[in-house]
């Protein structure tokens, strides 16, 4: 049972004061199902904006608050024109200015002859005192509202920064005081403070604290969220080690049937795996192994020959795919693969509802589904399988999927293959996925290309763009435009790709498309078989793409502000094109002037196609103070810690929760404990601890 302690931080968002339905799904899209999640979801940075009781205190251009008196409204009369109201401040004249505002508005939120207090940036211009678009005008009486620094939280369309920070502050009221569950060692040699208090100083900053890595108070949370991934690892493993699992052996007669037919011979690299794989599953050992291999090493072929194994068995398998874009596309190629054989297979995703789905149910319930591809509807409720033998996971993004896999099902424990197409450099994978087997696609299929790169400054775009027409005009040539993810916001960050959309729809008529993350995933996949399909030549993506879409024709990707992105992504993005034997090329547009660390990732991109290369490199490279490319690392993420800074973190991490589980597999002596699993919904592993 939960402790009841933890409830409130544990419950949906919606029990929040002024949440309704609309606004928990704006905010879920930030992650934030549960009130522990606003915890996790912290400040970039920090505005400040002290009050000034007198106007010539205040210093200019620089944020601040101050006392007014509404005198007169100007509004605009033709739409370039600004609408200004006059104010007084202490005696001083000083002007609010507004551009392209609503009048009704302004005349609403500053009525002639109240007092009102108004923040913003402070200017001087033509003898005159001014503030543009203020960032707020509060009334007197609500002046315990005001607050002379203000957190700056990343937020989503439809969300704005006041009504988050009510939220937020809502959550931070119910944080209970826990009990610590760091060793002194480490409080020392961290120099740690308390849970709560960690909490509540990341999310109150000072001004002056850094908005960075070194963060103190994150680093504590990014300890325990490592903490309690490590726990999780070590209590799963150490009643797993205990049980035996199947050991799939018979006479491979559908796995080498599909192979004989197979149109290519399978690279040495990937025989390599395929042993290895087989190895384990014909053991009677559960296997829980990592396949590492760059986008188009042909991994996909790997988990399908190994499925077989285990269908000609008698068990069922499954794949996980992280979108149902992802999961359609596993399903038709391996449809397509099997087709010769009697094996039945079907796909599972949050798409079937109501009688459809029941039948799927049924027949996986009765194994006479074999092969189910799916999303994470796979992993859901009332999905219940005959005899399943073999899980893989296509993963992208978060750890420990696998865990709540292998426990899903009662009775006996599937193997589990997780694929990454994520290089990740061996020092972290051991730690990142416990002791996980790991085996490694090496080579690309025989006749593949690697990619040409070249780096431009965005000042040769329009040269770019004259090449790209002549392509669309003498060949059938597909291209890709990213556009970079702006962190703040996925509003900038639409912005920018629709202003490229219309630029270069304008030049390019109906040839090119547009897909983004705001679109949902019915959009996203008309937008991506429309242009797979029909004579559309360019699409211009915000970073979706990224996730493993495979378009055979497209052979050319455009990275606009490659500076921004990091060399992981970078190297994810690439492996969109060159999927096939023809020659394809990456172009990496940056802006003029770039630092040494931009200008040494992008020179790694064109050097080398070696994901793992770059994997290392990229830790190496990354310092400290680099906080650009944290989300976008493209490594699995945490939602505090951040491998590529936390890596020592991790290393502690590791030995500690092994020592403890060692001594006290049950947390008998380490209660606190259980409450650092449940806060980090570790619950595989809680109702491992409790199931004896
Ligand atoms: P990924 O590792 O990115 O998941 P896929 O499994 O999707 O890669 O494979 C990419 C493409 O390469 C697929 O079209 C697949 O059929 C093809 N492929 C896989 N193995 C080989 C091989 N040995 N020779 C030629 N093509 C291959
Ligand atoms: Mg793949």
């Amino acid at each position: 049972m939960r402790p009841a302690h933890l409830d409130l931080l544990l419950s949906p968002i919606n029990k929040l004061k002024g949440v309704g339905p609309k606004l928990e799904n704006i905010i879920n899209k930030l992650g934030i199902n549960l009130n522990v999640h606003f915890l996790w979801h912290f400040p970039y940075r920090i505005i400040e904006k002290k009050y000034y009781e007198n106007i010539h205190d205040a210093p200019l251009n620089q944020l601040v608050t101050l006392k007014i008196e509404v005198i007169k409204h100007y509004p605009s009369k033709f739409r370039r024109q600004p609408y200004k109201v006059s104010c007084l401040a202490n005696e001083t004249v000083i002007e609010i200015v507004y551009f392209n505002a609503r009048h009704p508005v302004i005349r609403s939120v500053l009525p002639i002859n109240s007092i009102k207090m108004i923040s913003g940036k402070l200017e001087f211009f033509k003898n005159k005192f001014q503030i543009t678009h203020p960032s707020s005008v509060e009334n007197l009486s609500d002046i315990q509202l005001l607050r002379e620094k203000e957190a700056v939280y990343s937020l989503t369309a439809g969300l704005n920064l006041k009504t988050f920070i009510k939220l937020s502050n809502q959550v931070l009221q119910l944080v209970p005081n826990l009990g610590e569950w760091i060793d002194e060692r480490l409080i020392k040699k961290y120099k740690f403070i308390s849970w709560k208090e960690a909490v509540e100083k990341l999310h109150n900053p000072e001004i002056g604290d850094t908005y960075n890595e070194k963060n103190f108070y994150r680093r504590r949370l990014a300890y325990d969220e490592l903490f309690a991934h490590q726990l999780a690892i070590c209590i799963i493993r150490t009643i797993d080690k205990k049980k035996k699992s199947i050991s799939f052996k018979n006479k491979d007669k559908l796995r080498n049937n599909l192979i004989h037919n197979l149109e290519f011979k399978l690279t040495k690299s990937q025989l390599t795996v395929l042993d290895e794989i087989q190895c384990d599953l014909s053991s009677n050992k559960q296997m829980i192994r990592l396949l590492q291999g760059d986008v188009g090493s042909g991994k996909t072929i790997v988990a399908l020959i190994s499925m077989l194994t285990v269908i000609e068995s008698g068990y069922q398998v499954t794949l996980m795919a992280p979108t149902s874009i992802l999961a359609y596309q596993h399903y038709e190629n391996i449809a397509k693969l099997i087709n010769k054989l009697p094996i039945k297979i079907d796909i599972l995703t949050g798409k079937d509802k109501g009688k459809k789905r029941l039948e799927k149910l049924d027949k996986i319930k009765s194994g006479n589904t074999q092969i189910i591809i799916g999303t994470h509807a796979l992993i859901q409720e009332g999905v219940n399988f005959n005899k399943l033998g073999l899980s893989v996971i296509d993963e992208q993004h978060r750890f420990g999927v696998y865990q709540r896999m292998a426990f899903n099902y009662k009775g006996f424990r599937p193997s589990i293959l997780v694929m990454s197409a994520t290089p990740i450099p061996r020092t972290l994978t051991l730690a990142a996925y416990g002791d996980m087997d790991e085996s490694r696609l090496i080579e690309k299929p025989i006749g593949r290309k690697p990619i040409k790169t070249s780096v431009l400054t965005l000042k040769k775009e329009k040269n770019l763009i004259e090449r790209i027409g002549n392509k669309i005009k003498n060949s059938n040539d597909k291209f890709f435009w990213v556009c970079p993810l702006i962190e703040e916001s996925q509003e900038l960050d639409l912005k920018a790709a629709t202003d490229r959309y219309n630029s270069l729809n304008k030049l390019f008529k109906n040839k090119v498309l547009l897909i983004h993350s705001q679109l949902n995933e019915k959009d996203k996949e008309a937008t991506m078989e429309k242009f797979k399909n029909e004579d559309y030549r360019i699409l211009v993506a915000t970073t979706v793409i990224e996730v493993g879409i495979d378009i055979k024709s497209a052979t050319t990707i455009i990275i606009e502000h490659a500076e921004r992105f990091g060399l992981a992504q970078l190297h994810q993005l690439r492996g969109r094109v060159g999927r096939n034997n023809e020659e394809s090329y990456c172009i990496l547009l940056h802006k003029e002037k770039i630092n040494d660390t931009a200008k040494k990732r992008l020179n790694i991109m064109r050097e080398t196609n070696d994901g793992f290369l770059i994997a290392e490199e990229d830790l190496k490279i990354r310092g400290p103070g680099e906080i650009l490319g944290k989300r976008q690392s493209g490594l699995p993420s945490f939602n505090v810690a951040d491998l590529s800074y936390d890596g020592d973190l991790l290393e502690e991490a590791k030995l500690n929760a092994e020592k403890i589980i060692n001594n006290d597999p049950k947390l008998e002596n380490n209660k606190n404990l259980k409450d650092l699993l449940y806060i980090h919904e570790r619950d595989t592993a809680i109702r491992t601890l409790n199931a004896g």
